[in-house]
């Protein structure tokens, strides 16, 4: 006899640029998926790729054993379980899977008020970017009680490998604080390259040289090589989003009474690269904004004498 409390329909809200392929990857792996977001086309997308289209949020969580929320922030999640719980589409016993990055404390908030109509939030943001998403491939981190855990493991199997970080909203906070890491080796790696750049230093000399040694990242693996170096700035995570993460983690720093001056420093220059390039930029056009911050070279910072090659250590 199959397990009641076993999870096979699942309601997913936020049907974006990570949304989209976890849901395929969903169907794949045969849940069924009751699809919805505020945008159609991502419906409609969803529909042709096996998902029943909700009409209205509700219909994403009535009927279903769990929900996932991949949706922008904070904010919109809270509205969302809101109107969810107002229309009284959240049923005892369903478990609200909150994959997007999101403020620890207001999860921890949302977990302890939805706990009261006996409904589990557990908090699961996830990192490895859109490739990741298509492939099946992402690191999840997961804030639950082992229960909660246990009952939502086949659904997270499905999206990537399982991190139990802790208690409800241990996994926001790890993600926040992943990407305030990311986010500084972005930086300073687009300060490093502008800088050598200028001196005569080949660019791709330096990452591979980088790559070889103390000064690596997933900036200089991955970042570099697949979206700055080729002009493509389309790694599908938007600069605002980076941004919103990397405040959260120096909010957290800060509430925790660590100072963060690197962290902190680093968010002013990201914000400031948000107000002066489009709403829609990737989160890797700041290594073109710090660039271009830049004057270009006057010509008489001299290039390396011939022979001396790449800098070993
Ligand atoms: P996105 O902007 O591409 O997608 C968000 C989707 O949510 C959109 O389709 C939007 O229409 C929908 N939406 C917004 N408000 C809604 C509402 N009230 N009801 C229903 N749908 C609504 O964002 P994304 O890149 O997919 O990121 C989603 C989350 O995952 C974010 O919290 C982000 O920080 C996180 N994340 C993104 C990446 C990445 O590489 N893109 C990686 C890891 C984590």
């Amino acid at each position: 006899m199959s397990d009641p409390a076993q999870i096979r329909r699942v309601g997913f809200v936020g049907l974006g640029n990570m949304g989209g392929p976890m849901v395929a990857r969903l169907l794949g792996d045969g849940f069924e998926v009751v699809a919805y977001d505020t945008a159609p086309a991502a419906i409609e997308r969803a529909v042709e790729g096996g998902a029943v289209g909700a009409n209205a949020l509700e219909d994403a969580a009535r009927g279903t054993d769990a929900i996932v929320l991949m949706l922008p922030n904070s904010a919109i999640v809270t509205a969302v379980v809101e109107q969810l719980r107002s229309a009284g589409a959240l049923a005892e016993g369903l478990v609200v899977i909150d994959m997007s990055s999101s403020e620890p404390q207001r999860t921890r908030e949302l977990a302890a008020e939805l706990a009261q109509s006996g409904v589990a939030l557990v908090d699961a943001p996830v990192s490895g970017g859109v490739r990741g998403a298509v492939g099946g491939k992402l690191t999840i981190m997961v804030g639950a009680d082992d229960e909660q855990l246990a009952r939502v493991r086949p659904v997270l199997e499905s999206l990537g490998t399982v991190r139990h970080a802790g208690a409800v909203g241990a996994g926001h906070a790890i993600k926040a604080l992943n990407n305030l890491l990311s986010a500084s080796h972005l930086l300073a790696t687009a300060e490093a390259m502008a800088a050598g750049t200028r001196f005569g230093l080949d660019p791709d000399v330096m990452l591979a040289v980088f790559n070889g040694s103390s000064g690596k990242s997933g900036s200089t693996e991955n970042k570099y090589p697949n979206f700055i170096r080729t002009g493509r700035y389309d790694s599908g995570f938007g600069l605002r989003l980076m941004l919103k993460d990397m405040r959260i983690a120096t909010s957290l720093a800060e509430q925790e009474g660590v100072p963060a001056r690197l962290g902190v420093e680093a968010v002013e220059l990201w914000s400031e690269a948000a107000e002066s390039l489009e709403p829609t930029a990737d989160h890797t056009e700041i290594a073109r904004w710090i660039d271009q911050l830049v004057p270009p070279s006057d010509g008489i910072t001299a290039p390396p004498p011939p022979g001396t090659g790449p800098m070993t250590s």
